[in-house]
């Protein structure tokens, strides 16, 4: 029994996960972080939270402990040997969740970033199964991205590589949370998209992605809409087109909350993409097919 874990920055999501790529049971739970709470203690509250999670998904299908051989971990930030560093979501600099859970379990444990066990569930049972050379943006908070050659995830020595969130688009732009100026994903994440709007709209900081999407689409025709959408549909094109320069894939692959806007931002971008010249090759672009559940079912793979 394989068991799929994601941590996101504001929810933990624990499933078993069958051969077959289908969740056959999860659960989630919301991260409550006290402001008085020290790293440490966010460590131990993160671990508790995954086994706890994972003694009731085995509870809802009747399984003992013994049934699990696998247990994989889908994390924001950089892992380098299976320790997380730097997951800045977290306020975590250094975690070595593999060790802790496996000698909890006694079973192999492996841990991947999020944006690669997505891109990873894609290529096996989405959007991705039929290309040889892709790569995975995902869009979300942050923009985490994977990359395949001949159908194989690149997996460098040094670091896991293919932070597309972090290739610098503007010289001086943005402050990252990296500590760099002008990475892509200051520009082009669902974070900054939204941030956009609830500035220029002097909506509610607390306005949900929800909300945040139906408000732009029942405003489809207002000019200052259109002109930040337009913007944010540069700055994307820039980032694919250096991503297609060095990476040539034949198709690019979103996900994260990117996909829920489709007829917003998606359907724009290949419509920009079809009608202009540009001086790169476009790839096939689409959208992932497995939603939120896609790093659960990477991570276990
Ligand atoms: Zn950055």
């Amino acid at each position: 029994m394989k068991i799929g874990i994601d941590i996101g920055g504001s929810h933990i999501g624990v499933g078993i996960v069958n051969d077959k790529g289908k969740i056959v049971s999860k659960k989630e739970q919301d991260l409550k972080f006290d402001k008085d709470m020290k790293e440490v203690d966010i460590k131990q509250y993160i671990r508790d939270t995954i086994i706890t999670n994972i003694s009731e998904v085995l509870r809802t299908v009747g399984s003992p402990i013994c049934l699990i051989n696998k247990i994989g971990i889908a994390t924001p930030g950089r892992v380098k040997n299976g320790v997380i560093k730097n997951a800045f979501n977290l306020g975590i600099r250094e975690i070595n969740l593999a060790k802790e859970l496996e000698e909890y379990y006694g079973v192999p444990i492996t841990v991947r970033n999020d944006a690669k066990c997505a891109g990873i569930a894609e290529k096996k049972f989405g959007a991705l199964t039929f290309y040889e050379d892709a790569v995975f943006l995902c869009i979300g908070t942050g923009i985490g991205g994977a990359t395949f050659y001949g159908g194989s995830l690149v997996e460098p020595k040094r670091n896991e590589g293919s932070e597309y969130g972090h290739m610098i688009i503007k010289k001086d732009g943005n402050v990252c949370k990296c500590g760099n100026r002008g990475c892509f994903e200051t520009y082009c994440s669902m974070k900054s998209f939204k941030k956009q709007i609830i500035e220029n709209f002097d909506l509610e900081e607390s306005t949900n992605s929800k909300e945040i999407l139906e408000f732009v689409k029942n405003r489809f025709t207002n000019s200052k809409i259109n002109d930040i959408i337009d913007l944010y549909i540069d700055d994307l094109i820039l980032g694919i087109s250096n991503i297609v320069n060095i990476a040539e894939p034949e198709i690019i692959c979103f996900g994260g909350s990117f996909v829920h806007y489709k007829e917003v931002l998606f359907n724009r971008l290949v419509q920009r993409l079809q009608n202009t010249a540009y001086n790169f090759d476009v790839p096939k672009l689409v959208l992932g097919t497995l939603g939120n559940d896609a790093g659960m079912i990477g991570a276990a793979i």
